[in-house]
């Protein structure tokens, strides 16, 4: 048994399933007083464990977990004076929270991006439960950027299999094609159904 590879306390003791007509809730930071509190909308989509080395990840963690959700149903409801950009050249614009360092919200501002409109959150900062699971592992090879063994990849692909996310090194097959189609269709190589 591979129990011992903390993939994300989320997911370490298995997945929680998803909530019949999940209304939303209230992402809180990390700070003990003045915390930051981002209000979601409705559910996320595309729940999934990142290995990349921008997401946020809680102590511990191999990999963040992090989902969308359209970026009119993510509202900063109380001391969004705390956040700031922590990358502004980045594609997705992290606003994290300056006393904690937790990533409350990554938005994409540039019109043209296949995921324009779509909102980066953490669902473990909420206290609700029934948030939609991560589904699968992107940017597995990644954590080796952040100091993971090379020779422990393959019992983190497993231990992945086992928690039935399957394990990609970039996103999953269907967002690659959602990009690729988007690039398509902008370049007139692909025609509009
Ligand atoms: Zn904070
Ligand atoms: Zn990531």
């Amino acid at each position: 048994m591979s129990t011992e590879i903390h993939i994300h306390p989320a997911v370490d003791n298995g997945i929680k399933p998803a909530a019949p007509n999940f209304s939303g809730g209230t992402l809180t930071c990390l700070c003990a007083t003045n915390p930051v509190t981002v209000e979601i909308q409705g559910q996320v989509a595309h729940n999934h464990v990142c290995g990349c080395t921008k997401c946020w990840k809680p102590a511990g963690a191999l990999f963040s977990q992090v989902a969308v959700v359209g970026r009119e149903n993510v509202k900063v409801s109380a001391n969004a004076d705390k956040l700031a950009v922590i990358d502004s050249s980045a594609t997705i614009q992290r606003y994290g929270c300056r006393e904690c360092g937790v990533h409350m919200f990554g938005r994409i501002e540039n019109t043209a991006h296949p995921f324009y409109g779509l909102d980066f959150v953490h669902t473990e900062l909420s206290h609700e439960d029934g948030w939609a699971p991560p589904e699968f592992a992107a940017f597995v090879s990644s954590i080796i950027e952040s100091g993971a063994d090379p020779k422990n990849m393959g019992a983190v692909r497993a231990r992945l299999t086992e928690l039935g996310l399957p394990p990609y090194d970039a996103l999953s097959p269907a967002l690659m094609d959602a990009i690729s189609t988007h690039v398509a269709k902008a370049k007139g190589v692909l025609k509009e159904a």
